[in-house]
């Protein structure tokens, strides 16, 4: 009884915090953080470094506490006066894959980062937490925001923004922003062409195919002062709008932006939820990383299925199912743990993943035969190992490069994301 009884008293405060008023502690503005995430494998710090505020407020307003806890970093928002928690976010971030690198094991590394509130009416203290692959969590970060005197900056508004799919208002839908880099001015019509062949992409895929009302898509108009993307292994540098580059933590295809202050100072001038870079480069690359950005390659015959694969790991959280692929991360998913991605797991819990969704009758772990093919299962090899890590299809849009294949578990995820952004 006693269980049952606390049980209701958790559900109440979570309905409580999920059904608090936007209007009772935020205006409808945005307050952006820009700060440096330090450390090696063993330590890590966050460094304020300047906060600005402008636009509207396009993100939720009715999951101010974040259902879904998928990052390695939480972030959390207090009322100074009463203590009560008004506003999370979780998310993930580049130094943590960092991190987990043999260089991180000698050598420290500092990463930008953002994170992005609605504006709050009065002080707030605000908190960083970092969970580990063991996810136990630790308070890094406590700081205060005062809208009366905080020092605060302006959004700067300097490039212009094009509409490419509107499905309705930016507080109704989850509103993906492009910004383009490595394109002069020279390149201004394959920027536009190559957004909007890429928004085409995701809107011709399931299962955003089937919630275009709740999916805005703009690009920005943004350019560089020289054409390319910057590719040390090939000795190529540009000077490009974001100093985007491949080989980020060693990995050769891994294309990623080490300038995320000034991606999202780029971004400043349109509602966005989530940012995707489109490089313009012919080699095969890109990354995506959750609640953070992603970034893909103009140019190859698999760019309709990189843009939707990163959006798997931007807005879902969603851990890669390959197992034979490059990478430089070690022992990424400890198998006696759970892993956070929400399409992986080491069976340590799996009812709390996929196995409620499966047939009783599919054997666990599911051999990989023709005789399941399509079938919901666990299958093993994934999260870049072949032994002790399960994934819930033979081949996903997650794992194998095929556009428009999404597993059951995935596309459950993403309309959870949708869902999530557009109230
Ligand atoms: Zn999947």
């Amino acid at each position: 009884m006693k269980k049952i009884l606390s049980l209701c008293i958790i559900a109440c405060m979570i309905i409580n915090l999920q059904a608090q008023n936007f209007e009772d502690y935020f205006i409808n503005r945005t307050l952006r953080l820009d700060y440096l995430h330090i450390g090696k494998n063993d330590a890590e710090t966050f460094e304020m470094k300047k906060i600005s505020a402008g636009g509207t407020w396009s993100g939720t307003r009715n999951f101010l506490i974040d259902p879904h806890r998928y990052g390695d970093v939480l972030f959390q928002v207090y009322d100074s006066t009463s203590n009560q928690m008004i506003f999370t976010r979780s998310y993930s971030c580049l130094f943590n894959e960092y991190r987990s690198t043999e260089r991180a094991k000698t050598e420290t590394g500092s990463f930008e980062e953002c994170i992005m509130m609605p504006f709050p009416k009065k002080t707030v203290k605000y908190t960083f937490t970092s969970y580990d692959r063991q996810k136990v969590g630790t308070l890094k970060y406590v700081g205060y925001y005062n809208p009366q005197s905080t020092n605060t900056q302006s959004f700067t508004k300097e490039y212009k923004t094009i509409n490419l799919h509107i499905g309705g208002a930016p507080d109704t839908c989850i509103d993906i922003l492009f910004v383009p880099d490595g394109y002069a001015k020279k390149d201004k019509k394959e920027m536009i062409s190559d957004m909007k062949r890429f928004c085409s992409y995701i809107t011709e895929c399931s299962p955003y195919k089937e919630n275009l009302q709740h999916i805005n898509i703009r690009g920005i108009k943004g350019f560089s002062q020289e054409s390319g993307i910057t590719d040390p292994n090939q000795g190529f540098y540009t000077q490009t709008l974001l100093n985007s580059r491949y080989n980020v933590i060693d990995v050769d295809r891994y294309l990623m932006c080490l300038n995320v202050w000034k991606l999202n100072e780029v971004a400043d001038d349109a509602p966005y939820d989530v940012l995707i870079i489109v490089a313009n480069s012919e080699k095969y690359g890109g990354g995506g990383i959750y609640n953070f950005y992603a970034t893909v390659n103009n140019e190859g015959m698999y760019s309709d299925y990189v843009i939707v694969h990163e959006m798997g790991h931007l807005i879902g959280g969603l851990g890669d199912e390959y197992f034979t692929s490059e990478v430089s991360v070690m022992d990424y998913y400890p198998t006696n743990i759970e892993p956070i991605e929400p399409n992986l797991t080491t069976l340590v819990d799996f009812d709390s993943k996929w196995k409620p969704m499966m047939e009783t009758s599919t054997p666990i772990p599911t051999p990989a035969t023709k005789k399941y093919k399509d079938t919901l299962g666990a299958y093993e090899g994934g999260g870049y190992v072949a032994k002790g890590v399960y994934r819930p299809w033979q081949n996903c849009t997650m794992k194998e490069s095929i556009y428009n294949n999404y597993c059951p578990v995935c596309t459950q995820i993403i309309l959870q994301a949708i869902d999530y952004f557009s109230k």
